[in-house]
C-alpha cells in the first residue's frame, strides 16, 4: 500500500494560544500585523501514515515587515 497523497494535518502540540481555551491570534511583535507565517518542518510518521509537523511558534515571517520577527499572541 502506498502512502496517500492526501495529507492529514495534525497539530499534536497546542499553540500557546490554545492552552487556556481563549481565542487568540499571532501578530508581529514589531508592527502588530497578523499577516505572519510560521516555519514548519514535516517528517513522515510511518506508524501513523501521515506527516508530523514541527512548528516554530516563537518566530514568524512577517509579510508586512518582509522579514523574520518575534511573534506576540493577542486576544481576538
Ligand atoms: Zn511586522
Amino acid at each position: 500500500m502506498s502512502p496517500s497523497l492526501q495529507v492529514a494535518v495534525s497539530l499534536e502540540e497546542p499553540s500557546p494560544a490554545e492552552e487556556d481555551g481563549r481565542p487568540e491570534k499571532p501578530v508581529c511583535e514589531h508592527c502588530r500585523s497578523s499577516a505572519v507565517t510560521f516555519d514548519a518542518s514535516a517528517c513522515w510518521d510511518a506508524k501513523e501514515q501521515q506527516f508530523e509537523y514541527d512548528i516554530l511558534f516563537d518566530e514568524v515571517y512577517c509579510q508586512h515587515c518582509e522579514g523574520k520577527q518575534r511573534v506576540d499572541w493577542i486576544p481576538v
